[in-house]
This record gives structure tokens, sequence and C-alpha cells, in this order.
């Protein structure tokens, strides 16, 4: 059986450091750190934080006074923020940078005066912490249906905005139907789909043209591993979206010539590792890399934690 690794594929420089600064926050301060939400969608992320000393919660209510608190890679609303403020919480952000770069941009849209569309799906926390950054007036769409029935107070003051790891064709969709409705519409075209979600979309592509079967490794919340399962599952392949390797069905590879395996933003290394070892259970492999862009982002830690190392 041949076994193809999409390239890029994995983690991103914005989930490397969420990890990181929680590893550095209990180093620096020791345990335990809260983080408020998990630090990024992967439950093996986040119960080997929590071994060393990372508590979870949902709510910043929870947290005891003074308790040094982390904030997840998908942001928060300002509310968050302030009620941190006020139970006396020393914060540390660890949003991804390409995620706190849609909230400005959303802000400063609505300071020009403008109403926001917002393109994301309901219920993501990166959604709610967007919706919850910009003061003014947001409407969240998924789909290009959906901009008929926007009721807008002024369509020539208007902008459009994304979650960062959204498919780019879907988004494109739904541009060209607010462009259609709306001619005086600004927005960053599909710019804000960080670098990382662009490149895993298109090396997945390109991956389920050479296989008959793909497997995304990543979290059923990931909202860029499902984009990579709908991608691959568009190019006409089966492609199934698992949390590890003792979730492959081997009746989903034992036909396959060629299984092509990439993982999502979120997932590490070592779950792809085991889901090849497994593969190397049910038969004999043949493994190459597809030949992809290498990624050289990174992302500067908070200047709390810039004098410590992990
Ligand atoms: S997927 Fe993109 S936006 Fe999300 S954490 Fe990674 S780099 Fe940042």
């Amino acid at each position: 059986m041949r076994v193809v690794l999409a390239q890029p594929r994995g983690f991103c420089a914005g989930v490397e450091r969420a990890i990181e600064i929680v590893e550095r926050a209990i180093e620096k301060y020791g345990p335990p750190i809260y983080v408020r939400h998990e630090i990024v969608h992967n439950r093996h992320v986040v119960e080997r934080l929590r071994a060393k000393g990372a508590l979870f919660v949902d709510e910043i209510d929870e947290i005891p006074p003074g308790a040094v608190t982390i904030f997840s890679a998908h942001g928060v609303a300002s509310a968050i923020e302030q009620r941190a403020g006020e139970r006396g919480l020393p914060v540390i952000d660890a949003t991804c940078p390409l995620v706190s770069k849609v909230h400005i941009e959303g802000q400063r849209y609505a300071n020009q005066g403008r109403e926001i569309i917002l393109i994301g799906h309901a219920g993501h926390p990166e959604i709610e912490g967007t919706m919850g950054r910009i003061n003014g007036r947001v409407h969240l769409i998924s789909q290009p249906e959906e901009v008929a029935r926007l009721k807008v107070v002024d369509p020539d003051k208007l902008a459009f905005i994304t979650q960062t790891t959204l498919s780019v064709d879907d988004t494109r969709a739904v541009i060209e139907a607010l462009k259609e409705r709306f001619p005086t519409i600004v927005g960053p075209d599909t710019k804000d789909i960080c670098y990382a979600t662009q490149n895993r979309q298109r090396a997945a592509r390109e991956l389920a043209r050479m296989v008959d079967v793909v497997l995304v490794v990543g979290a059923p919340n990931s909202s860029n591993s499902n984009r990579l399962r709908e991608i691959a599952a568009e190019s006409g392949v089966a492609s199934y979206l698992i949390e590890d390797a003792c979730a492959l069905d081997p009746n989903w590879v034992k036909d396959a010539s060629g299984v092509g395996i990439t993982a999502g933003a979120s997932a590490p290394a070592e779950l792809v590792e085991e889901l090849i070892a497994r593969l190397r259970e049910i038969a004999e492999i043949e493994l190459s890399v597809l030949a992809g862009v290498t990624e050289n982002v990174r992302f500067r830690m908070p200047s709390q934690l810039s004098d410590t190392s992990s």
C-alpha cells in the first residue's frame, strides 16, 4: 500500500505558540495555570498540558483571584477580557496573532461606521471572540444563500471579514454573493484565511489526486481539520476525519492502493506517526511525502514570557 503524507500538515505557528505559552507559564509561575477553554482544539494536546499542571475552565468566574490565566489561541470577546480584569487575574493572551489581526480589522471597519458581515461558523470560539471584539453591528453568515436574507441599515456602508480557518473556495462564493448584492462592500477578499489553512487545503487537494482514501488527523471540533476532510471528499475520494490511530477502521483502507494522510493545524505530529504505525500493522506500506511548501512562520511570545525558554 502506498502511503502519502501531505506537506505541510499538522501544527501551525499559532498552535505551536499557544502550547509553548502554557508550557512556559507553568515553568515560570508553577502549576496550576488556568486556561480558558481548550487551548487548541485537540484532546491529546489538552491532556498533555493538563498532566503538566494546566487547568482548563469554561468561565472566568471559575478561576480563583490572582491565578495566572491564559486565553486560548481562538481569542476571546472584550467582555471576557474585562471580566478577567475585574477579577484581578493576571492574563497571558495566547490568541493567535492572525486572529487578533481580524479583530483589529473588524473594529477598524466598524470605526468607519460600517456594518460588518462576518463569514464564519456559528458557535466556534473564534467567531464568539471576533463578534465580541467589534463595537457595532455584526451579521454572521456562512453560506452564499444567506446573503439575500441580510437586513442592513445602509447597503453602501458595509464591510466583510472572515474566520481564519474557512475553506478558501466556499468563502470566495460567499464573497461573490456579497459583492453582487452590495457592490460597494469592502473587505480583505480571502486574505483573512490564514497561511496555514490555505497551505494545508492546497496540499490536501493535491494529495486527493494521488490516492484512493484520505485520512485527516484532527479533532471533530477543529474547523480547519473538517475543511481538509471536505476538500478531499470534494475531489472525489473517500475521506475520513479521525482523532487518532485508534479511530481507523481497517475496512476503509483494505482495498486502497494509495492512502493519503494529512493533519489539521492543531494535531500533533506523533498522532500521524501512530497512524502510520497502525497502517503498517494492516499492510506492507511504501511511505512518501508530497513536495510542498516549507513554513517558516513563527510568532513572538507575549512579553510576560519572552524571558523564558521551554
Ligand atoms: S490555524 Fe491559522 S489562525 Fe488558527 S492558530 Fe493556526 S495560524 Fe493562527
